[in-house]
């Protein structure tokens, strides 16, 4: 049989990730001819461990809202949030049949916590529309004949033909789910610049050696304050953040991270307010009651009702006071330092940890090159972007998969 009329299709979409599964789906409602080329051998493996399993698959903001969310390139994703938003991800999730939730801060989830039954609803809608999927299925090369795209080629030396493929290869953070960076490769096959990719959303190393031994310790409910060059105040926040064996992570210090990466992570120094609720005033009069419970036991076994007990010989040796010192001798200058401390607990950022670890991937193909209205390449007719593959990035909060699913909405309706 004539290979060419077996492997013949409309649209030819690489990764069948978040991108992927939406753009075959859209492509399929309007009648086109569509083939998933997966190099995994199960579909949404990145999907899988979303929001720690439970998948927060978008967010309640307002258009406006989720641009400013995307502190990379947020305007590029106007129309096609425009096109497709996340009421319209929403709507067609709970068409399939996904029950959802609203949490803190506008996250949606699915109402059973369980990330595969996302992945699961979209293979309820790529079953509807009979689209095949092929498994340990590897792209290397895009075919390009006079300036357009006419398939693409495989690991193994398969050829694919259509007139359009749509490259939704994501990124290159936890590339053990599958997004190793192929799609960059691609892009430059075809002529598209690629903004060096870089970890973004991603837990940060610390100069301090003492975060090894509050390993594991997370803290919820504390000020997080970000200082750049120059002690310049740079961000700040209130909430969760967790001491890795190397540095710090949990949600403030992913955000904090994207925001400290314009700085190049240089001389930049996180402070956390232990106690955020008690100005200074109200700290010390607290400390004194707390002192005065304690008033005969030993410095380091007076903090109980103050810190975790896992921190209290570390913040006992940064405050630089005798452990077994007394309570009752503890002078009022000395309650003041250890006041101080509670409010102003600082840790120098060394380093971002790599790519392997990131949440997302800063930089990728260029957005000055792709139409944002259809997301299909300026340079190559035929060929399209979605998902994280183009240089876009987010924070946290579902903003990330609503402009995968959206932009990949958008490129399987015009490709
Ligand atoms: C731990 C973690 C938690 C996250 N949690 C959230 C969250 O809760 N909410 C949120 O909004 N975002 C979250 N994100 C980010 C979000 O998962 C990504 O932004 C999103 O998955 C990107 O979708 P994508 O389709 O572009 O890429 P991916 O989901 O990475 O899909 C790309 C697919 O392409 C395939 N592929 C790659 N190269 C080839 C090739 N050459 N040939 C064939 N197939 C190929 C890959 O195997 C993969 O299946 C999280 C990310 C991580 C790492």
């Amino acid at each position: 049989m004539n290979k060419q009329l077996t492997n013949n299709y409309d649209v030819i979409i690489i990764g069948a990730g978040a991108a992927g599964l939406m753009a075959a789906v859209s492509a399929s409602s309007i009648g086109k001819k569509c083939i998933l080329l997966e190099k995994n051998k199960i579909p949404g493996k990145k999907l899988l461990v979303t929001g720690k399993g439970r998948c927060n698959i978008t967010n309640s903001a307002d258009i406006e809202e989720i641009i400013r969310n995307f502190p990379g390139n947020g305007k590029f994703l106007y129309s096609t949030l425009n096109n497709f938003s996340n009421k319209d991800l929403l709507d067609f999730l709970h068409e399939y049949g996904l029950k959802t939730k609203l949490e803190r801060g506008g996250r949606i989830f699915p109402v059973s916590d369980r990330a595969g039954d996302v992945v699961k609803t979209f293979m309820k809608a790529v079953e509807r529309y009979n689209i095949p999927i092929k498994y340990n299925t590897s792209v290397k090369d895009l075919i390009i004949q006079d300036q357009k795209i006419t398939g693409v080629t495989t690991q193994t030396g398969e050829t694919y033909y259509a007139d359009s493929v749509i490259v939704a290869t994501g990124g290159m953070s936890y590339p053990k789910t599958g997004s190793t960076g192929d799609g960059y490769a691609l892009a430059k096959q075809a002529g598209h610049q690629v903004i060096a990719p870089q970890p973004a959303l991603v837990p940060l190393y610390t100069k301090e050696k003492f975060v090894k031994d509050l390993m594991g310790l997370s803290l919820r409910n504390v000020g997080i304050t970000f200082y750049g060059p120059n002690g310049k105040k740079i961000w700040s926040d209130f909430g969760e953040m967790l001491f890795t064996h190397f540095g710090i992570s949990g949600p403030t210090v992913l955000t904090g991270s994207r925001i400290i990466s314009e700085y190049q992570y240089k001389d930049c120094k996180m402070v956390i307010d232990l106690k955020p609720a008690l100005d200074e005033k109200k700290l010390d009069a607290r400390l004194l009651r707390d002192f005065e419970k304690y008033h005969n036991k030993q410095y380091k076994n007076a903090l109980s009702d103050l810190l975790p007990s896992k921190m209290i010989p570390v913040f006992v040796e940064l405050s630089e006071i005798n452990p077994e010192l007394i309570v009752n001798q503890i002078t009022a200058e000395q309650r003041r330092a250890i006041g101080r401390l509670l409010k102003n607990f600082g840790l120098t950022v060394e380093k971002p940890a790599s790519l392997n670890e990131a949440i997302v991937t800063k930089g990728g193909v260029n957005v000055k090159e792709i139409n944002s209205s259809t997301m299909e390449s300026n340079l190559v007719p035929g060929l399209f972007f979605a998902g994280e593959v183009i240089d876009i990035d987010g924070f946290t909060g579902g903003f990330n998969l609503t402009a995968a699913f959206s932009t990949g909405y958008t490129a399987g309706l015009y490709a």
